[in-house]
């Protein structure tokens, strides 16, 4: 039984309208992607936000703010919760000589109230920066420059390999057994297009040196260069199983990379950058083009490890409140045993010299039949900042032009594009600076042939503009004080902040420029505000728009046409390769073919013996505390309105919610109300401006490699109990389709004003529903909650415009409402290309119970044709839809049934009471909510959603409680036990499989039907239950900064989870037992009988699988 091969995860449906996206984990049959490659692209972040909605009810405006904020590392930046003393110390001098390493240079960063150390070790050369503070979440990471020749995608088929065993961890997957039985808050590996980076993070000191010694050991000493079976399976390789059939390509990457070239925005993002960079190592691929990546071959896999992954080649990064000695002891163990090598020299990046004129390139990409091909055109305009990396002021000033021209739905750019109606949804991340020379690009989709030059001079008229008339005041202090609140609030959720200022530091200090001055931005902040202040942001912006964009030769514009024949025209040219392959071969050959495919599989199957498994580095079950993480939380009540609040230490910030009741709603407007979150405003984001950090996590979130889920969990939710993350995790799902929403004006405001005042005032506002089953209770929990945040000295301003967010907002306009539309649509489009097994999750929740359903409306398949018809509906009969959306308004918004929740100091809950108090005097007191039954389901039968796609994503499901299942704590643990990446939903009690980017279709569900057996025949000795008991823990306890925590109770208020309950769940999964495993098992045999079959999958698969169980599916075309 392949255990390694199965897929699968307790999956739930208290997701809001969410997909479910999120939840899944994907193990495609032979494995799975795991550690992420980083795109290289220059969209890569304008991917990248939409998956923000993830981190945090981030509205998808926002997203646009985040990145680049600015080169300094705004964002990144911490100011650690608890108030400490300023000094920190370094190693001792001395031991560090003796240890073998050279003090370079150390600073106290204010910033983020570290002491810095930068060391040489004289042997080699290698550089660490050991960072010390007083923060718990301790961060390590290895990073390695990787400038790539070809798109044969080394770099990244050799992250994948260095974490499958090495010299003193021989087993197939140290990480996966590190994600099992770990307290990690953070653990993965990214490829970017000239670097590697390996981090982890924990707030256990004894868990943190065990993963610090698996990463070094795994980097420095991997067997994957001693054995081809490796590279094979992580890279390529033929696999013939007879040698009568036909020879197929597969590899862990290749696999992935297949789905990566099978979007189309990430398409786009890679001709831009190919076509920005013809010269450097940008102009190839780091993650491998599949039709490449077969050229690679384990020689030059072996040579490109030698010769990079190599102490001279690195840059090492501790962080944390450890001890700074220690961390040395344990380097120079790793370092000592190598000789300096040339390998500085050879990985320097080159850079890109400027065009003297622009270059136009067209390119296809693949489409779905039918439909409107003419207006699936996308046109990006691209720019070259640079010939040499800029200073600091420049690029900070770049930043902040960045934020003025996009950031937030008012910003110009960015508004005048969208109303235009040329296209659907911006593409092109705005200014991009993480690689060696800055670039800026943007651009539209879902543009008509026609209108392509058109979008080409409005792009190009705005940003003349912009250049002549300069911005208007109150949008500069609005991005000023975005900017401010963010960095003073620092909120990376989940995400580790020694990691978010690491690889703000990485991105200088990888083009051996200095690693503290990323670090430091109080300084370049004052004086750009003091330049603006002074001359005038028109002086400051005027001339940066027009020497690095209008007057600036090295524009690259890329078209890109829909092209419905490409994706079979790829397959059969890839056939037609094997084709000859096959037919150069010998009789002997194929034998031999067949025979070492055997032999891979019959590797990958064999479990690793137990003698192995025991050299991985765990905890004991005495190093895990015995309670739950107990959030203070006072229950109490203003003016007849429920109240919650908990006393954190935020720094000044006042984190507040307003919840309201959305179960008496019709059934009928249940989609629209993703609209009504229109409501809503918000300046941006409730994370107004996360750091670039963050855009990775999102990332990768977004095609989740192994052990995702949890990193997805903690970002969102941070450590609550498991089913609660899932339930946030849901919501801000909910909240990336509900979010542009947030963008009309009042009566007093258009809503360019009202976003600025959001903007000036506050660190963002939110609007976003949710919904979750109860468990003992047939109604789902439905709500729509109000999120917002300010500096608490502005916490008047922040509840009177919350106020006028939900009782002001006008919904009148029409041009408005149908951008949103087709701004939503086209996200909706793309996450079924993108994120099929969240589509495919939420379908089978919508046919398993209510909640699922009420998801599924308002963010699955369901809601895409929902978006369709509301299209054309806007158009043909607005006065209704605006009717309903008033009506929506009416119903939800009243102060009973409504509940607040605040998170700040006691001070600062104080002084927020009385504002508490005069906001709930204004809202209307409608009659009491009635809940209307919304008892709905999807018919169960089993269903393909067909897409222009070369990869699946297979899902089956059945709701365990209708089989008498009784929750116990001991089901966390034989689920990660069995993935190592679940979600588990009480409440709903949905147990499903899914997989990611799946070669297969039926074969996988034969897999997923295998599970009941494998848990009944499952041998398991005590370590391998402990390292699962402690991994289920490390879920549990994730790292939670202050309002995550405030939110993650209100979570449980309002599911109604208790502290008894989570006590007795906590004790179950310390006292889990194999005979619970075995249990478990009858449970299981349940999805197998009854479970129910989603499918997001390609036509020929799909029609394959018909053919061979006829009927099996219903087929629904998708996209
Ligand atoms: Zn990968």
């Amino acid at each position: 039984m392949e255990r390694a091969v199965l897929l699968r995860s307790l999956s739930s449906s208290s997701s809001s309208s969410a997909l479910a996206s999120t939840r899944l984990f994907s193990r495609s049959v032979h494995r799975l992607p795991k550690r992420h490659h980083l795109v290289p692209n220059v969209h890569r972040r304008s991917l990248l936000r939409r998956h923000l909605g993830f981190i945090s009810p981030v509205s998808r405006p926002s997203l646009q703010l985040n990145r680049h904020f600015c080169p300094l590392s705004v964002r990144a930046v911490s100011t650690s919760t608890v108030q400490s003393s300023p000094e920190f110390l370094g190693a001792d001098d001395d031991v560090a000589d003796k240890l073998g390493f050279e003090k370079v240079s150390e600073e106290f960063i204010e910033e983020c109230k570290s002491r810095a150390v930068l060391y040489k070790h004289k042997k080699t050369g290698a550089e660490i920066m050991s960072v010390s503070n007083d923060d718990e979440n301790k961060v390590f990471g290895v990073v390695f420059r990787t400038p790539p020749k070809d798109s044969t995608g080394i770099p990244h088929i050799l992250e994948h390999s260095v974490l499958c065993g090495s010299r003193k961890y021989p087993l197939k997957e140290p990480f996966v057994e590190l994600l099992k039985g770990s307290l990690n808050t953070f653990l993965n590996a990214f490829t970017y297009p000239d670097r590697t980076c390996y981090p982890v993070a924990s707030t256990n000191t004894k868990d943190f040196y065990n993963l610090v010694d698996v990463y070094l050991d795994a980097v420095f000493f991997p067997k994957c260069v001693e054995d081809i079976k490796t590279f094979q399976q992580e890279g390529w390789h033929y696999e013939l199983n007879d040698p009568s059939e036909d020879i197929t390509y597969k590899g862990v990457v290749f696999n992935e990379m297949k789905g990566v070239y099978s979007q189309p925005d990430s398409i786009l993002g890679r001709a831009s950058q190919q076509a920005l960079f013809p010269d450097n190592t940008y102009g190839v691929d780091s993650g491998g083009d599949p039709q490449v990546i077969p050229k690679l071959t384990f020689e030059e896999f072996k040579e490109f490890h030698r010769k990079y992954y190599h102490p001279s080649n690195a840059r090492i990064w501790f962080y944390g409140d450890d001890d700074p000695n220690e961390r040395l002891r344990i380097l120079s163990e790793y370092l000592d045993m190598f000789e300096a090598n040339s390998a500085p020299d050879e990985s320097r990046v080159g850079s890109q010299k400027l065009f003297s004129e622009p270059v136009r390139i067209v390119e296809k990409y693949p489409a779905a039949e039918g439909g409107d091909l003419k207006k699936k055109h996308m046109v990006c305009l691209n720019w070259l900042l640079s010939e040499t990396p800029l200073d600091l002021e420049t690029e900070l000033a770049l930043g902040f032009l960045d934020h003025l021209m996009m950031g937030t739905p008012a910003s110009p750019l960015r508004k005048i594009l969208l109303e235009s109606g040329l296209g659907d949804a911006i593409v092109g991340g705005g200014v991009e600076d993480e690689l060696l020379q800055p670039q800026f690009s943007i651009g539209l989709k879902g543009v008509s042939e026609d209108n392509i030059q058109k979008v080409e001079e409005l792009i190009m008229t705005t940003l003349k503009e912009l250049a002549e008339e300069g911005f208007n005041s109150d949008a500069v202090e609005a991005s000023m004080n975005t900017i401010e609140f963010s960095l003073r609030e620092n909120n990376t959720g989940s995400f580790p902040r020694g990691l978010a200022l690491m690889l703000r530091s990485i991105g200088k200090w990888i083009y051996d420029m200095d690693p503290f001055q990323p670090l430091k931005y109080q300084e370049p902040l004052k004086a750009l505000k003091a330049r603006i202040a002074e001359e005038g942001s028109k002086a400051v912006f005027a001339p940066l728009i027009e020497k690095f964009i209008l007057s600036n030769p090295h524009r690259v514009t890329i078209e890109m046409q829909p092209d419905p024949e490409k994706a079979s025209r790829d397959e059969a040219a890839e056939k037609e390769n094997l084709e000859k392959v096959k037919a150069s071969m010998t009789e002997e050959d194929l034998a031999e073919l067949a025979r070492a495919t055997h032999e891979l599989k019959l590797k990958q199957e064999t479990p690793d013996p137990p003698e192995a498994l025991k050299c991985v580095p765990t905890l004991s079950l005495e190093d895990i505390p015995k309670k739950p993480i107990h959030i203070p939380t006072e229950v109490g009540d203003i003016n007849g309105t429920k109240v919650l609040q908990h006393d954190l230490f935020t720094n000044d910030v006042l984190y507040a919610e307003v919840v309201f009741n959305m179960s008496s709603l019709k059934q009928e407007l249940l989609p629209l109300s993703m609209r009504d979150a229109t409501v809503s405003i918000s300046k941006s984001c409730y994370w107004p401006q996360p750091p670039k950090p963050w855009a990775i996590i999102a990332y990768y979130l977004k095609s989740p490699p192994k052990g995702i889920q949890k990193s997805q969990v903690t970002q969102a939710c941070l450590a609550c109990d498991l089913e609660l993350a899932w339930a946030i995790v849901s919501s801000s799902y909910s909240h990336t389709s509900s979010q542009s929403l947030l963008e009309m004006g009042t009566k007093d405001m258009d809503f360019v004003q009202l976003n600025q005042l959001i903007g000036r005032k506050t660190g963002g506002i939110s609007v976003y529903p949710f919904t979750s089953s109860v468990r003992g209770k047939e109604d789902p929990c439905s709500r729509i909650i109000v999120r917002g945040k300010a500096m608490s000295e502005r916490a008047e301003d922040l509840f009177n415009l919350v106020n006028c967010v939900i009782q002001d907002v006008q919904l009148m306009d029409q041009k408005r409402f149908k951008q949103f539309v087709s701004q939503s649509k086209a996200r909706m489009e793309n996450r079924l290309r993108g994120s099929g097994h969240g589509i495919a999750a939420a379908r089978m929740d919508a046919k398993l119970n209510v909640a699922g359903w009420v998801s599924e409306k308002m963010g699955g398949v369901s809601y895409l044709e929902f978006l369709q018809a509301l299209e054309k509906k806007v158009d043909d009969d607005w006065p209704e839809i605006s009717s309903s959306l008033e009506e929506i308004r009416k119903t939800l918004i009243s102060k009973n049934d409504c509940l607040i929740n605040l998170t700040a100091d006691g001070k600062n809950l104080q002084n927020a009471e009385k504002y508490v108090s005069k906001f709930l005097d204004m809202l209307p007191n409608n009659s009491p909510v009635g809940s209307t039954a919304w008892s709905a389901r999807l018919p169960r039968t089993n269903e393909a959603l067909v897409i222009p796609t070369q990869v699946n994503y297979v899902g089956k499901a059945a709701n365990l409680f209708e089989t008498g299942y009784q929750l116990k704590g001991s089901a966390y643990v034989i689920s990660k036990y069995l993935n190592n990446s679940w979600l588990w939903d009480r409440c709903a009690s949905v147990f499903s499989f899914l997989s990611y980017r799946d070669p297969n279709l039926l074969k996988t569900l034969d897999v997923y039907d295998g599970t009941s057996n494998f848990l009944r025949e499952l041998e398991m000795d005590d370590d391998a239950l402990t390292k699962a008991i402690i991994g289920t823990i490390g879920d549990v306890d994730s790292y939670q900064l202050p309002d995550a925590k405030g939110y993650s109770s209100l979570m449980r208020y309002l599911l109604g989870v208790t502290e008894e309950e989570r006590q007795i769940r906590r004790e179950e999964i310390l006292s889990t037992r194999l005979s619970d495993f075995k249990e478990f098992a009858d449970f299981v045999e349940a999805v197998k009988d009854k479970g129910v079959v989603v499918a997001v999958a390609s036509p020929d698969d799909v029609d394959a699988a018909n053919n061979t169980r006829p009927n099996f599916f219903e087929v629904k075309k998708a996209l």
